[in-house]
């Protein structure tokens, strides 16, 4: 036998799937295709690296959706302080933000990569990169991986190429069809964690708003007038719609023609609340503008005059001249609540190049989540995004795959001989 482990895919989910399998004495190889390791991980977090979350491992399996019960054995065996102690015994200290997001505080993804490879070194691994593994098969006493350029037979591989988001760091979606080559069931893939086109009817007035960001935003979604899904977190204006953790989050939820209900006012009061007020000020100040009172409920500038054009008022036009259903539209687009919000029509969804997680995957049902083996092939492991698995943005999506990497690893190893 050549090695005790193979682990195909050097990201988060591999390096520490190598970690967990060499720790435990075994033999590891990992094979990369790409000309070196953790590509996806460098860009991750704007190239700062949001590893992990803050808070309970109970608060975490909430972050997955179905996958959550899955995670379970994994994320209480590699949780989010024992990641934090990892790296920081390996100094690279992580730094929580007031959000709850924990980054290196060096806010170097590269620290990051560079702390797992010096383990991996230190515990003797083998990583090979640019070795694009093509197919897998068992043979009489283990199983066999073929790349480009060589055939290895190790006692265990674990499979950990990721999903098919940003194809360009690698993750072109190989893991399917070794999974599937071996008689895995594969769910359905698509983008998530993705941006969102707004239809240009409406969003054609806030294309100047690209940058603005609405802090903290309570998004609601809409379907055929039937509110599906809500959610919660920083709105980002683009060139094309909008992104930001508030709608990342969402965009598992959504579909082509649902409509998202964003309240424009920072604290988004009810309707009612807000019709009040804009008539008041029309009393009390009715030379204001009504660019200044958009202002005044908190709006940025650009926004408010967006906002304006987009219910046709001139945005010099004196609060007094504001008419009711100018006022009801714009009280609309400002609250929150169940009618509130200003509504817009999803065009599309970003593709896989834009999204920064996969959805679907290779189906749980088939993977025991206590040891991240295959319940069909003896030997065989998964771990990280290749699984049916995607978290919010937070730092869920890095976590998942290094606690199924450790767990993959360790369980792995256990099979040599
Ligand atoms: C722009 C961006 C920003 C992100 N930011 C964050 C963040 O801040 N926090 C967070 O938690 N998550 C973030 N994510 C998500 C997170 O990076 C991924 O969920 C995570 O990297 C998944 O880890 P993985 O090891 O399963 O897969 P990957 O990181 O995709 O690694 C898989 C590896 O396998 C290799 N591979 C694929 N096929 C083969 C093959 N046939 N042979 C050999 N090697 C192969 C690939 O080249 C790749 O290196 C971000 C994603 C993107 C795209």
């Amino acid at each position: 036998m050549d090695f005790d482990v193979a682990v195909v895919g050097a990201g988060p989910a591999g390096l520490f799937a190598a970690v967990g399998a060499a720790e435990r004495g075994a033999r590891v190889l990992v094979l990369e295709r790409m000309p070196s390791p953790g590509r996806k991980l460098l860009v991750s977090g704007s190239g700062q690296c949001n590893l992990t979350h803050a808070g309970s491992v109970a608060a975490f399996l909430a972050r997955y959706g179905q996958a959550g019960k899955f995670l379970r054995p994994a994320l209480y065996g590699l949780p989010n302080d024992a990641l934090s102690r990892f790296f920081s015994e390996r100094g690279v200290p992580l730094e929580e933000t007031e959000n709850g997001k924990l980054f290196p505080a060096s806010r170097r993804a590269r620290d990051v990569l560079d702390a797992l490879l010096r383990e991996l070194d230190r515990l003797g691994a083998d990583v090979r990169t640019g070795a694009r593994v093509l197919s897998a098969a068992r043979t009489a006493s283990g199983l066999e991986v073929r790349s480009e350029q060589d055939r290895f037979e190790a006692t265990a591989l674990i499979v950990a190429t990721g999903g098919r988001s940003f194809p360009k760091t690698g993750s072109s979606g190989d893991g399917y069809a070794i999974a599937a080559g071996f008689g895995h069931r594969i769910v359905e893939t698509a983008p998530a964690l993705t941006p969102v086109e707004a239809a240009p009817a409406i969003f054609s007035f806030f294309v100047s708003c690209a940058g603005i960001a609405l802090r903290d935003a309570s998004v609601s979604v809409f379907r055929s007038g039937r509110k599906t899904a809500a959610g919660r977190g920083d709105v980002l204006f683009t060139h094309r719609g909008l992104s930001g953790p508030g709608i990342l989050d969402l965009s598992r939820s959504l579909m082509v023609g649902d409509e998202l209900r964003v309240p424009l006012a920072p604290s988004a009061p009810p309707r009612e609340e807000v019709e009040a007020r804009l008539l008041a000020e029309t009393a009390s100040h009715g030379k204001r503008t009504a660019a200044r009172v958009l202002r005044d409920f908190g709006l940025a500038d650009g926004l408010a005059r967006a906002l304006l054009a987009a219910v046709g008022v001139a945005e010099d036009l004196q609060a007094a001249a504001l008419r009711k259903d100018a006022r009801r539209s714009l009280a609309l687009a400002l609250s929150g609540g169940g009618e509130g919000g200003m509504r817009f029509p999803v065009a599309a969804l970003g593709g896989f190049d834009e999204a920064m997680a996969t959805r679907g995957g290779v189906d749980l049902s088939e993977v025991d989540p206590k040891r991240m083996e295959s319940r069909l092939v003896p030997g065989l492991f998964f771990a990280g995004e290749v699984l049916d698995v995607d978290g919010d943005t937070g730092g869920y999506n890095i976590q998942a795959a290094c606690s199924t990497g450790y767990l993959a690893g360790r369980n792995a190893a256990d099979r040599k001989s």
